[in-house]
C-alpha cells in the first residue's frame, strides 16, 4: 500500500454528540486514557470547570484560551490514529458545534440510560443527517438505575429515526449491574468498579452457556440467557453497510466513569468507523488519496492565550499531505500563503506540525484573511461544499452606546459574522442591526470582542423574532410579490442573502403555507 493510503486508512476523525451531563467529558477522558494521552485528561476537566463561569470576562478569556488547546485531541489505539474534534457543550453551544460536525467522518452518540434521548441530541442528530454521518451509540451510566434497555433502543429508533443494532447488552443495572454480554463474541465482560482509571480488560467469561456464569451471576445468568434470546430475535443484526450509510447505529452499554464498556466501544470504533471519505467540492469530488493537498476551514477561534494573541483557523485536511513550510493556495483570495507554523493542539502546549494527512486537523494563524468555509489547495480552484450556516434561534438588536462609532460597529459585526461568530441581519425596512445566534454565549462573546478588538461599546435589546429562513424562488416575479407583501419581515444577512424573520413558529408556518412557490430554508451553505 502506498504510504499515503496507509496513513489515510488508519485515521478516524470523529466528534461526540450528546446532551449536557450525559457523560461526554468523562468518556473523552477515558478514550484519551486508552489512547495513552493521559496528561490530557486533566485538561479536559479544567476546561469544563472554566466553562461554567461565563459572566466573568477574565474567566472567559481563560476558558477560550484553554478550549483552543482542547479543540482537537489526537490519540492512538490499535494502530489507528483518532482525531476527536471537541464540540462545546452547555451554554457555549454555538454554530461551531454544527460546523465541526461537517468536518468529521463519524460520530459517537452518548446517551444517559436514565434520561434517554434528550433535546440537544435530537438537534445534533439532525445535523449529522445532513451528511448521513455514521453514528456509534454508547448508553452510559449503567451503574445507576436507568430505563429498560429495550425501551431505550426503541426510543432511539423512534425519535432519531435510525435502526439500532446492539453489539453489547447490559446484565442488570444499578446495584445489580454485572457487566455486558458481547453478542458477537459470545463473551461476558464482567463489571468491576475497580476499572477506575486503569486500562484493564477485566474478567471475561466465554460463552453464554458457560456454567461458570451461573456461579458468578446466580439468578441473573438465566435471566440473561432469556433476555438475549429475545434481543437476538427482536433487534436488528449489525450491518456494516447500513452503519456506514447512517441508517443503523451499533449500540454499546457501559459506565464511562467506571471505565467500563469503553474498550469494547473503542475496539469496534477502530474497526468499523470509516476512514477519511471523499468530499464534494463544487467542481468535482475530492478523494483523500489524491497527491495534491486540499482542505477547508470549518471553524475560527479567537485565541485568548496571552502568549498567542491571534485567531486560529481550523482546517480539515481532505487530500494529499501537509508538510511544514508548504505553500498553500487560498482559493477565495486567489493568493498563495507560506505556512511555516501550522499547529496541532496536543496536550497543553501547541506543537508545530511537521506533517498532516487527510482526516487530520491543522490550525492556521489568521489575521483576518481567512473565513469559515474557505478552501486551501496547492493551486487548483476548488471550493468545498457543505459548510452550512444554520438558522439561528436567538435574536438581539444591537444598540450602540456612542453613535459616532457606528462605522466601527458595522465593520466589526461584518467581520465577526464572516468569521462565523454570530450572524448579522439587516432588516429591509430600517437601519437596525440584528444579531442571530444558536447559543446565548455567542452574544456575550460578540459584545466582548467588539469592545476589545473594535473599541465599540454596545448593549442588546430584545426583538420579536424567533427564527429565520433563507428565502429563494425560481420565479423572479413571485419573489418580487413576496418581497412587497412581507417587506416588514425581510432582512439581508451578512452576505446579502434574503432572509425571512419570523415572529413565531406559527407565523412561519402560515407564511410558508401562504407562499407555496417560495423556498424557505433553515440552512444556507457558505
Ligand atoms: P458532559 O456534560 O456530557 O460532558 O458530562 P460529564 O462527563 O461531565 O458527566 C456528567 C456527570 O455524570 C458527572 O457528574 C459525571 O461524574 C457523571 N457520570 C459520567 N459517567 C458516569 C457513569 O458512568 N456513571 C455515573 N453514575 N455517573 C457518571
Amino acid at each position: 500500500m502506498p504510504f499515503l493510503d496507509f496513513e489515510i486508512e488508519r485515521r478516524r476523525t470523529f466528534a461526540i454528540i450528546s446532551h449536557p451531563d450525559a457523560g461526554k467529558t468523562t468518556l473523552t477522558e477515558k478514550l484519551l486514557l486508552f489512547g495513552g494521552a493521559i496528561q490530557l485528561a486533566g485538561s479536559v476537566k479544567g476546561r469544563k470547570a472554566a466553562r461554567h463561569a461565563t459572566s466573568d470576562w477574565m474567566e472567559m478569556e481563560k476558558q477560550r484560551g484553554i478550549s483552543v488547546t482542547t479543540s482537537v485531541m489526537q490519540f492512538e489505539h490499535r494502530d489507528r490514529i483518532f482525531n476527536l474534534l471537541d464540540t462545546p457543550g452547555h451554554e457555549d453551544f454555538s454554530e461551531d458545534t454544527y460546523r465541526t460536525l461537517t468536518a468529521v467522518d463519524s460520530a459517537l452518540m452518548v446517551i444517559d440510560s436514565a434520561k434517554g434521548v434528550e433535546e440537544r441530541t435530537i438537534k445534533l442528530m439532525e445535523v449529522c443527517r445532513l451528511r448521513d454521518t455514521p453514528i456509534l451509540t454508547f448508553i452510559n451510566k449503567l451503574d445507576r438505575e436507568g430505563r429498560e434497555p429495550v425501551e431505550l433502543l426503541d426510543e432511539v429508533e423512534r425519535i432519531l429515526d435510525i435502526q439500532c443494532a446492539p453489539i453489547t447488552w447490559p446484565i442488570g443495572m444499578g446495584k445489580r449491574f454485572k457487566g455486558v454480554y458481547h453478542l458477537y463474541e459470545d463473551a461476558i465482560h464482567l463489571f468491576s468498579a475497580s476499572h477506575g482509571d486503569r486500562i484493564v480488560k477485566g474478567e471475561i467469561v466465554e460463552g453464554l452457556d458457560n456454567p461458570k456464569l451461573d456461579e458468578l451471576l446466580g439468578d441473573q445468568a438465566e435471566e440473561l440467557r432469556m433476555e438475549i434470546e429475545l434481543v437476538r430475535g427482536a433487534s436488528h443484526a449489525f450491518d456494516l453497510e447500513a452503519y456506514r450509510a447512517g441508517r443503523q447505529t451499533p449500540v454499546f452499554f457501559g459506565s464511562a466513569i467506571n471505565n467500563f464498556g469503553i474498550l469494547e466501544l473503542l475496539d469496534a470504533f477502530a474497526e468499523y468507523a470509516p476512514p477519511p471519505q471523499a468530499r464534494q467540492a463544487r467542481e468535482r469530488p475530492v478523494i483523500p488519496g489524491e497527491e495534491k493537498f486540499s482542505g477547508f476551514v470549518f471553524k475560527i477561534q479567537a485565541n485568548m492565550d496571552p502568549a498567542h494573541r491571534d485567531r486560529i483557523a481550523f482546517l480539515r485536511v481532505c487530500s494529499g499531505k501537509y508538510t511544514k513550510g508548504m505553500r498553500l493556495f487560498h482559493v477565495r483570495s486567489g493568493k498563495a500563503m507560506q505556512v511555516a507554523n501550522a499547529i496541532t493542539f496536543q496536550a497543553d502546549s501547541r506543537e508545530n506540525v511537521e506533517e498532516a494527512y487527510p482526516g487530520d486537523i491543522i490550525g492556521l494563524h489568521n489575521h483576518g484573511t481567512i473565513q469559515v468555509g474557505d478552501t486551501f489547495t496547492q493551486g487548483e480552484n476548488l471550493k468545498f461544499e457543505g459548510i452550512p450556516y444554520f438558522a439561528p434561534e436567538l435574536f438581539r438588536r444591537v444598540v450602540l452606546k456612542d453613535p459616532l462609532r457606528s462605522k466601527a460597529l458595522q465593520r466589526g459585526l461584518q467581520q465577526l459574522s464572516e468569521e462565523g461568530a454570530t450572524q448579522l441581519f439587516k432588516p429591509l425596512r430600517n437601519n437596525d442591526l440584528i444579531l442571530g445566534a444558536v447559543g446565548v454565549l455567542q452574544f456575550d462573546v460578540t459584545a466582548f470582542r467588539l469592545k476589545s478588538e473594535y473599541n465599540v461599546d454596545c448593549v442588546y435589546d430584545a426583538v420579536p423574532v424567533t427564527t429565520a429562513r433563507w428565502v429563494s424562488c425560481s420565479d423572479p416575479k413571485k419573489l418580487e410579490e413576496f418581497k412587497r407583501k412581507v417587506y416588514d419581515n425581510l432582512a439581508e444577512d451578512g452576505s446579502g442573502y434574503l432572509v425571512y424573520l419570523a415572529t413565531s413558529r406559527v407565523n412561519l408556518a402560515l407564511t410558508e403555507e401562504r407562499w407555496p412557490d417560495i423556498r424557505f430554508s433553515a440552512t444556507r451553505e457558505l
